[in-house]
């Protein structure tokens, strides 16, 4: 668990993305994988945006990825880098980067997967420096 940040929100919970936070109650970082054209992605949806199918199962991600931009906000209240992460199975996701300096970050870095508490069971995937 990322040990720098105070807590978020709970996240609003839809159906669609019901599992996708029960996923990171227990640590899961889940995505999407399209059973008609292969293609993995994310944010969760019922129709895969690559080819409108409705055949869509999830699965779980590696959680190893990398930095494909960054920025930093000191007065941000939660996240000192929000982050855009590179998934190895192909997303790109908003989220952030934590426990590391900003002499540390840069763009193409490695990371991987943590999870940050909300104020509700669900948890955050933000990532760390690998
Ligand atoms: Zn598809």
């Amino acid at each position: 668990m990322a040990d720098e940040i105070s807590i978020s929100k709970a996240p609003l919970v839809y159906p669609e993305t019901e599992a996708f936070w029960a996923g990171t109650e227990e640590g899961k970082l889940l995505l999407k994988v399209c059973r008609d054209c292969d293609e993995v992605h994310f944010y969760p949806r019922p129709l895969c945006p690559h080819c409108f199918s409705e055949k869509t199962e999830w699965i779980e991600s590696a959680g190893r990825g990398l930095i494909y931009t960054f920025t930093q906000t000191d007065r941000a209240p939660v996240f000192r880098f929000p982050a855009m992460v590179a998934l190895d199975e192909g997303p790109i996701l908003m989220t952030a980067i934590v426990d590391c300096e900003p002499t540390e970050i840069e763009i193409g870095k490695r990371v991987t997967l943590a999870f940050a508490p909300t104020e509700g069971k669900q948890q955050l995937a933000v990532f760390r420096i690998a």
